[in-house]
């Protein structure tokens, strides 16, 4: 090794001439360097081996053993590449001797005369160039322990991709480097000369040539992570590629499988349901997107489902949280098995299955899951999987010794009918579901563009219905009801009619629901029974007659706490007598809560208004509760009467109603008469009133007026 350039440099001299070694010695020293001396071969080895000089000038002709001989045993007494320089001493134009010396080992020659001015800087320099070359040498050696102590391979390529090189890691000798060759013969060596194709499967092969030309045109590191199984075992590697030099690049590999089953692993914390383990919102949105994707290059269609239990809520509420976790992951397990992907890919096309179906069932909180259908040939097939899961449900869950039942509402949205990006599709889905709900629970309903439209319509119609009442959009109709036996106009129905500034007329029947859902009706309600009361006695000083009018009062009205009191003050400030107002309630209002139905009813009685009952016959009411409700009249629903006189069994019915209530003494009002037959019939029946376009439509004040001026007569209503 040499030395440190502040100690002293020591030169061996061999030669048998003593003149020439004190000629040498003087010459070195004069530039600096410290010398000893030996006379011949043997003696030079001698030295060398216990002095360690940093340099020989070797004679060649020697006694005992020649300079060949001596720098031949030299350099095969050294190892680990360590070598003295040694400078042969040759006879002039001794061709021969010179390739023979460098054929043992020599680093140079001077030949005989020798330019001794020279000679101290030829010896300068080839210790100079020596040092260097000890140096790369300390360099390589280090630059192979480091590599040899981390577990990567590591391989250098030519800017075509052939190999220079290549270092299996120690771990894994034969794996882990870019191989597709048999592993038996794992040394490195094999790789050597090859290209990058014949060692790789082509794909990876492309992904890094591709990488290897961008690292070697702009000096970044880069790596390519790739997949290589080997006997049915994937193994995970990455490689990253850095420049060394403008054509060469040097590769590590190394394998990362642990790695990627750590990563596995939390992709299936952060994807999967604690609860129930099925994967969840963000396992969900993902699926979508990677269907939308592919279902748009394939142009393909599939289904959105959106499930969300009936009454969830009220299971929780008191069974408690653990009963509602429970039902939660039974309910989820039936869903798995209702959605195997082998029911859910489409027959015919099971070459391009999903396998991974189950993916597509996910739970998105609370009691909402979700299913993707992807290959959707007909939308029937996405409802006969929203009703296989409906079917699911519908069997009893046993827990913690309760039977539950439960039903399921499905909305179901459709690309690419539906919508072209996952947030849209997984509203629609919703909107649908809710849709389904409120059209009696247990139910599944697509989402198409139409019940957009008629959501959309919704929130339009009931922003004009708010400015409606301020803007005097609404206004009455009264309809006639005639007294059968005395052929009388004894009573008017109250109607309210909505003219829209941009809709035209807008029947009750389309707004009334609307206000009632909006709580609209209350005000509105208040403002027709005024307006009707307020009629009901311009017409009373009119025409000197007495005229019982109806109004129609809906659910929520009834159930208003204000009710009598609204009521009251609508008779105290029109001063219309309490006994000509009926209010109209259908069975459903009043059996709705038994209870507060007989409160109400009890205020209304001591204001002495009239109760009649409305579409008699279309719900459910009890004859013990009409009795106690002490309701005035029964107005059988035109449905019964409209198909009178043919309809046999409507007009059975009519007919049992009249005996019914005449027995209770309530008066029976018919509704929708159309013909003078059907009026016919029902005096024959012994029906008390009658209300219907043959009597009348449903007209304005003034044309009532005339209708009432017209019949002179001034019979006080019954
Ligand atoms: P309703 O109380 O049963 O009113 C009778 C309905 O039958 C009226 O429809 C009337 O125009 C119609 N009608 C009468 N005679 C005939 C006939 O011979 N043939 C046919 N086909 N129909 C006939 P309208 O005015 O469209 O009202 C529908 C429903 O809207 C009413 O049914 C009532 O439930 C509700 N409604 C109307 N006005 C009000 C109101 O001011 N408040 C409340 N809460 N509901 C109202
Ligand atoms: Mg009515
Ligand atoms: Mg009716």
């Amino acid at each position: 090794m040499p030395s440190a350039p502040t100690q002293r440099v020591t030169v061996l001299v061999a030669d048998d001439d003593p003149v020439m070694r004190l000629l040498m010695l003087e010459m070195l020293a004069q530039v600096g360097l410290d010398a000893i001396e030996a006379g011949d071969g043997i003696e030079a080895l001698a030295q060398a081996r216990s002095s360690r000089p940093d340099l020989i000038l070797m004679d060649v002709d020697m006694p005992r053993m020649d300079g060949f001989d001596a720098c031949s045993a030299l350099r095969a007494a050294e190892r680990d590449g360590a070598c003295v320089p040694v400078i042969m001493v040759t006879g002039s134009d001794d061709i021969d001797a010179v390739t023979h010396a460098y054929e043992v080992g020599a680093t140079d020659f001077v030949s005989k005369p020798i330019n001794w001015p020279i000679l101290g800087h030829r010896v300068l320099y080839v210790l100079r160039a020596s040092d260097a070359i000890a140096r790369l040498r300390i360099a390589d050696a280090q630059n192979r322990a480091v590599l040899a102590a981390i577990p990567d391979t590591f391989f250098r390529l030519n800017a075509d991709g052939f190999y220079l090189d290549y270092e299996p890691g120690h771990e894994r000798p034969s794996q882990g480097g870019p191989t597709s060759a048999s592993p038996a013969d794992g040394a490195g060596t094999r790789f050597i000369g090859r290209h990058l194709t014949d060692t790789l499967p082509p794909e990876i092969a492309g992904r890094m040539l591709d990488q290897m030309t961008t690292v070697l045109a702009t000096h970044q590191v880069r790596s390519v992570e790739y997949e290589l199984v080997d006997a049915g075992v994937a193994q995970h590697f990455e490689a990253r590629l850095v420049a060394t030099s403008p054509s060469e690049v040097l590769g590590l590999v190394r394998d990362i499988s642990e790695r990627k089953r750590a990563e596995e692993q939390i992709r299936r914390l952060a994807y999967c349901d604690g609860l129930t383990g099925i994967p969840n919102r963000q396992a969900f949105l993902e699926t979508l997107e990677r269907e939308l994707h592919r279902s748009k290059v394939g142009n393909k269609k599939f289904a959105v489902l959106f499930m969300d239990l009936d009454a969830f809520k009220r299971i929780n509420d008191t069974l408690g949280h653990n009963a509602g976790d429970q039902l939660l992951k039974m309910v989820s397990e039936r869903l798995r098995d209702t959605t195997r992907p082998s029911d859910l890919v489409s027959r015919g096309d099971s070459s391009e299955a999903h396998t991974d179906g189950v993916n597509n069932l996910a739970r998105l909180g609370g009691d909402e899951f979700t299913i993707l259908i992807p290959d959707l040939e007909r939308v029937e097939h996405a409802l006969n999987v929203a009703h296989r899961v409906k079917e699911a449900m519908r069997r009893s869950f046993l827990i913690e010794g309760n039977e539950i039942f439960v039903t399921a509402s499905i909305g179901i949205s459709l690309f690419p009918e539906d919508g072209d990006d996952s947030g849209s599709l997984l509203k629609f889905a919703d909107t649908a579901m809710y849709h389904a709900k409120s059209c009696g629970k247990n139910n599944a309903k697509l989402y198409s563009s139409s019940l957009t439209m008629q959501i959309m319509s919704h929130v339009k119609l009931e922003v004009g219905l708010r400015r409606a009442l301020q803007n005097d959009e609404l206004y009455l109709v009264y309809q006639p009801q005639r007294d059968v036996a005395s052929a009388e106009i004894v009573g008017v129905e109250a109607l309210v009619r909505w003219r829209h500034p941009e809709r035209g007329l807008i029947a009750p029947t389309e707004f009334i629901p609307l206000a009632e859902e909006t709580g609209l009706i209350v005000p509105i309600g208040e403002w027709v029974l005024r307006t009707a009361c307020r009629q009901a006695r311009t017409w009373q000083r009119l025409t000197q007659r007495t005229l019982r009018i109806a109004v129609n009062l809906s659910a929520k009205q009834f159930k208003d706490e204000n009710l009598s009191q609204i009521v009251l003050s609508a008779l105290l400030d029109t001063g219309l007598e309490p006994r000509l107002l009926e209010l109209e309630l259908t069975e459903g209002t009043l059996m709705d809560d038994a209870r507060a139905t007989m409160v109400t009813l009890e205020r209304l009685r001591n204001i002495g208004v009239h109760l009649s009952i409305d579409d008699f016959g279309t719900g459910y009411s009890s004859m013990n509760y009409l009795k106690r409700f002490d309701v005035r009249a029964l107005k059988i629903d035109r449905s019964f009467i409209s198909g009178l006189p043919q309809d046999s069994e409507n007009a059975a019915i009519t007919r049992a109603i009249i005996a019914m209530a005449h027995g209770l003494k309530m008066v029976v009002v018919a509704e929708g008469v159309e013909t003078g037959e059907q009026l016919l019939l029902l005096e024959e029946y012994g029906c008390d009133m009658v209300q219907g376009y043959y009597l009348g439509h449903p007209s304005n004040a003034e044309t009532i007026t005339e209708l009432l001026q017209v019949v002179q007569l001034m019979l006080p209503a019954r």
